[in-house]
């Protein structure tokens, strides 16, 4: 066996990548598909879009590596998946047709629901059940949303006939033709209804979101067998032997083994994980406690990770470039904000969406402060990039002051990280080194590796923590005192974007 399969179903594309046994790319493939708007506020898919580009990416990739003399049958080892997480969708066990368009993390429509929520006081029980905060990102609230909205849905429910899961489940069953109904527990970890504790379905919760158990997927371990895929959809049956959600599949992928080892993730938002040991931890600081992954040998048991969010991070640059139009491309930001050497105390809150980790304030809105007359594009394309690394380092010190570790090193990958001027900022206002490694693949080889550590394709941990090479460390250069005033001033600026868009 050389290759493991990796599935990445992310939140616009659906990819398939061909790692070997070095955790080197051979093969990718990957498609867009479709994004629907029905109202203001909310975002679906078509599950069954999703699947069709998901299996004919993954039939790409495997055919790509065919022309290279290698065969399905014998040389993949396993099948390793990652997916966007929280995504909710309901569909029926008989047929295998979704009831309805999944909703998307990002859609907001159980907000109002969610405040409910907050003011009859449930917040501290399910921060200290779930380990999250009470909001409309996760599933939830978009799952009573479906049994309350669709037609028949929760009578349905309640007699077994339909089946719930985020993606990672919707693609295990049509893997498996519908014989395998599963989610891993670092994506049941996200959506409300599971208890860190006791690594189960709470009752209590899916009383409190009148969810009925008869929807719900067994939930297994990350890295493990957890089926064979049905010959028909690859020609050949291969083991699906891990799973993960996107974030905690990157942690992996960057090999964050040990307490207190972090990466951040610069995409459209940022996503930082902390891989806080065996215990989960719980934050004072705003922060979600979730599953990491759980199970390959090496690192039985489960680790958790405490995790922050920034919603506009690369977003913020594709807003320069397609909202002001100072760029013509994300990568030009770098050599414009280099034109001059500071913002001249110009601040850019991207809270374009609200604010995530720490502020959580659905309500801020993007605020541009301390211009002048001698104010460029220069300046606020400084700003637009100090405002992604000074989001980070937010959550970063939040993150130090929950876990009371000291972080020695950020390890960044995501599409955003590739910008050096970006990454010395991150560097100087976190105040210890950023590394980016080599492969930034990380999500997808994430998945591989957990995949590959259940099948015996990589032996431990070790073998995995070698792989990983550095391709360029920043180091801070920044002064304590310098450093301290520059966070002090930003968050100035954070108060004044706060709650402006409060009805
Ligand atoms: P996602 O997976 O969320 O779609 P990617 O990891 O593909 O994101 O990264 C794309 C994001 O990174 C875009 O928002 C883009 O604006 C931003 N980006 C890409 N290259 C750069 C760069 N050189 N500097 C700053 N931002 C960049």
């Amino acid at each position: 066996m050389k290759y493991i399969l990796a599935l990445d179903q992310g939140t616009t594309s659906s990819r398939a990548i061909v790692f070997d046994r070095k955790g080197h790319v051979v093969t990718v493939a990957q498609r867009e598909f479709q994004q629907i708007f029905p109202q203001p506020g909310w975002v679906e898919h078509d599950a069954r879009e999703i699947w069709a580009t998901q299996h004919a990416v993954a039939l790409e990739a495997l055919d790509a590596l065919e022309k290279g003399g290698a065969q399905r049958g014998r040389d993949i080892a396993a099948i390793g998946i990652t997916n966007q997480r929280e995504t909710t969708l309901l569909w029926d066990r008989e047929t295998g047709q979704p009831v309805a368009n999944a909703i998307v993390w990002q859609d907001r429509r159980t907000a109002a629901r969610c405040d409910q929520l907050r003011a009859q006081g449930h917040a501290a029980r399910i921060q200290q059940k779930t380990g999250l905060v009470i909001d409309a990102y996760f599933s939830g609230t978009k799952l009573e949303w479906l049994l309350d909205n669709v037609p028949g849905a929760r009578e349905r429910a309640e007699a077994g006939e339909l089946a719930f899961g985020t993606i990672d489940s919707w693609l295990v069953w049509n893997l498996t033709a519908g014989r395998v109904h599963a989610t891993d527990a670092s994506n049941a970890s996200r959506t409300m209804l599971f208890n860190l504790h006791t690594q189960d379905w709470d009752d209590d919760l899916l009383k409190l979101l009148r969810v009925p158990r008869a929807v719900l997927p067994d939930v297994v371990p990350s890295s493990g067998v957890v089926a064979e895929s049905e010959s028909s959809v690859f020609g050949v049956a291969l083991p699906v032997a891990g799973i993960a959600g996107d974030q905690q599949a990157a942690t992996f992928g960057q090999a964050c083994f040990a307490p207190g080892m972090a990466k951040n993730t610069y995409g459209t938002g940022c996503f930082m994980l902390m891989n806080t040991g065996a215990q989960p931890v719980a934050s004072r600081n705003r922060l979600l406690t979730t599953v990491g992954w759980q199970g390959p040998s090496g690192l039985h048991r489960t680790a958790y990770c405490l995790e922050g969010s920034v919603f506009m991070a690369g977003a913020t640059v594709q807003w320069l470039r397609d909202g002001l139009q100072v760029i013509k491309s994300a990568p030009e930001v770098e050599s414009l904000a280099a034109q001059v050497d500071d913002t001249g105390d110009v601040y850019l809150v991207p809270a374009f969406a609200g604010l995530g980790t720490p502020d959580w304030d659905g309500y801020a809105r993007g605020t541009l402060v301390g211009m002048t007359r001698g104010t460029t594009r220069a300046h606020i394309a400084r700003a637009a990039l100090e405002a992604v690394a000074l989001q980070s380092a937010d959550v970063f010190s939040a993150m130090s002051r929950d876990a009371r570790i000291p972080l020695r090193e950020l390890r960044v990958d995501g599409g955003a990280s590739r910008n050096n001027l970006l990454m010395q900022m991150q560097a100087d206002f976190l105040g210890v080194p950023v590394v980016r490694p080599q492969v930034t693949e990380t999500t997808a080889l994430g998945a591989a590796y957990l995949a590959g550590l259940a099948t015996g394709f990589w032996q431990d941990a070790q073998e995995i923590s070698a792989q990983w090479q550095v391709d360029r460390r920043f180091d801070p250069h920044l002064g304590e005192s310098e450093r301290t005033a520059k966070l002090g001033r930003w968050r100035e600026a954070v108060e004044r974007a706060k709650g402006w868009a409060r009805p």
